[in-house]
C-alpha cells in the first residue's frame, strides 16, 4: 500500500474544503482499502468523515425518505421506514455483500463501489482503460463471464457492482451533494456514467463533491415490489443479473406504473424503459410478464463469455414480475 495522510472531517464543509485531486473521501472503507491495499487506488490524502453526522434516516415534508450517507447499509435495510415504505430497496441491501460488510458500508459507499472486473481489480493485468486509461480492455477477448450486456463500449464492458443502486434507480431516487459551490441534486439515472471513452469516470460526481443523502420520494410500490438476484452462490456474491421490478396497481387491478431496473448487466443499474411501457395500463398476467422479459432484452449484445445472460435476464424479468404482481 502507498503512504498516505489521513485528517479526520468534523462537518461536510470541512471535509468538502479539504479534498484535492488526489485525496479520497472514507467512510465504511470497504471497497477503497481493498483497492488501496492491490494499487489500484493511491490516494495521497484520506479524509475520513465517519465524524461527520450524515447518518440520519429522516421523513421528508413531501412523505419521502431521506438517507443519510453516512448511515449503514443494514442500518438503513432493517430501518423500520425503509421496510415499510420502501420493502424493495430493503431487499436489495440485504442481498448484498454479507453481514459484516453491511455493517460497515455507508450508503454514499455504495453509490461509489468500483467494478470488480478482475482486470481492473488486478494491476497485474496491462491492458484496462478504466485503471489506466488508453492500454485497452483486457475483457474485450478474455474473461467476460461478468460482464455487460447493455450500454457498453468497445473501451470498456465493465458492470457496476451495486444491488443497492439497482433498488434506488427503480425507485427514481435523488442524490443531494455538496461541493465548494453548493449544494446540488443528482437524479439517480444521472449519477452514474455509460463507459463510452470515458470508461475512468464512473458518475457525474464532481471532485469536490460529496453525497450527503439519498432523497426518495414518496413511492406507490410498496405492496407490489420484488428484488430478485441471480448469482453463482447464495450469498456474499454479486449478481449475474437482478431485477428490481415495482408495480402500482389500480382498483380493478391494472398495471398504473411499472419500474424495472437491472443490475449486473451494464455499468450503471439498467433501466428497462421499454418494458415499463408495455405493462402500463395492462392486467399482470404471466404472459404479459414473459413479453416484458423479451422487451427488456431487445437491444441487448452479448460477448463470447456471457450470451447466456441474455436469456437469464429476460426470465429474470419476467419471475421478478410475476413475484411482485403476485401472478404464479
Ligand atoms: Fe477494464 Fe472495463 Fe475492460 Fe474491465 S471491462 S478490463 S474494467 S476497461
Amino acid at each position: 500500500m502507498n503512504p498516505f495522510q489521513y485528517e479526520r472531517a468534523r462537518e461536510a464543509a470541512g471535509a468538502v474544503r479539504a479534498v484535492s485531486p488526489r485525496a479520497k473521501f472514507l467512510a465504511g472503507g470497504t471497497n477503497l482499502i481493498d483497492l488501496m491495499k492491490n494499487g489500484v487506488e493511491k490516494p495521497s490524502l484520506l479524509i475520513d468523515l465517519n465524524r461527520i453526522a450524515l447518518a440520519a434516516i429522516e421523513t421528508l415534508p413531501d412523505g419521502g425518505l431521506r438517507l443519510g450517507a453516512l448511515a449503514r447499509n443494514a442500518d438503513t435495510a432493517n430501518h423500520p421506514l425503509v421496510r415499510q415504505r420502501y420493502p424493495l430497496l430493503s431487499l436489495a441491501i440485504l442481498s448484498g455483500a454479507s453481514p459484516q460488510l453491511r455493517n460497515l458500508a455507508s450508503n454514499g459507499g455504495n453509490l461509489l463501489q468500483r467494478t470488480r472486473c478482475p482486470y481492473f481489480m488486478d494491476p497485474g493485468f496491462p491492458k484496462c482503460n478504466k485503471r489506466a486509461p488508453g492500454t485497452g480492455c483486457g475483457a474485450l477477448d478474455g474473461f467476460n463471464r461478468m460482464h455487460a450486456i447493455f450500454g457498453a463500449s468497445e473501451h470498456c464492458i465493465a458492470v457496476h457492482p451495486s444491488d443497492m443502486c439497482v433498488a434506488l434507480s427503480a425507485l427514481e431516487a435523488n442524490i443531494r451533494v455538496q461541493g465548494k459551490s453548493g449544494e446540488r441534486t443528482i437524479r439517480m439515472a444521472d449519477f452514474h456514467r455509460l463507459p463510452g471513452d470515458t470508461p475512468q469516470v464512473d458518475t457525474n460526481l464532481k471532485p469536490d463533491e460529496l453525497i450527503v443523502s439519498i432523497d426518495l420520494p414518496p413511492s406507490p410500490y410498496a405492496a407490489h415490489s420484488h428484488y430478485l438476484k441471480v448469482r453463482d452462490r447464495a450469498s456474499y456474491e454479486f449478481a449475474l443479473v437482478s431485477v428490481a421490478a415495482a408495480l402500482d396497481l389500480d382498483n380493478g387491478g391494472a398495471i398504473r406504473s411499472a419500474r424495472i431496473a437491472l443490475g449486473g448487466v451494464a455499468h450503471k443499474p439498467w433501466r428497462a424503459e421499454a418494458a415499463e411501457k408495455l405493462l402500463t395500463g395492462q392486467k399482470p398476467t404471466s404472459s404479459l410478464f414473459e413479453r416484458a422479459g423479451e422487451a427488456t432484452v431487445a437491444g441487448a449484445k452479448a460477448y463470447r463469455g456471457n450470451a447466456f445472460k441474455v436469456e437469464m435476464a429476460k426470465r429474470a424479468v419476467s419471475r421478478a414480475l410475476a413475484s411482485a404482481g403476485g401472478v404464479a
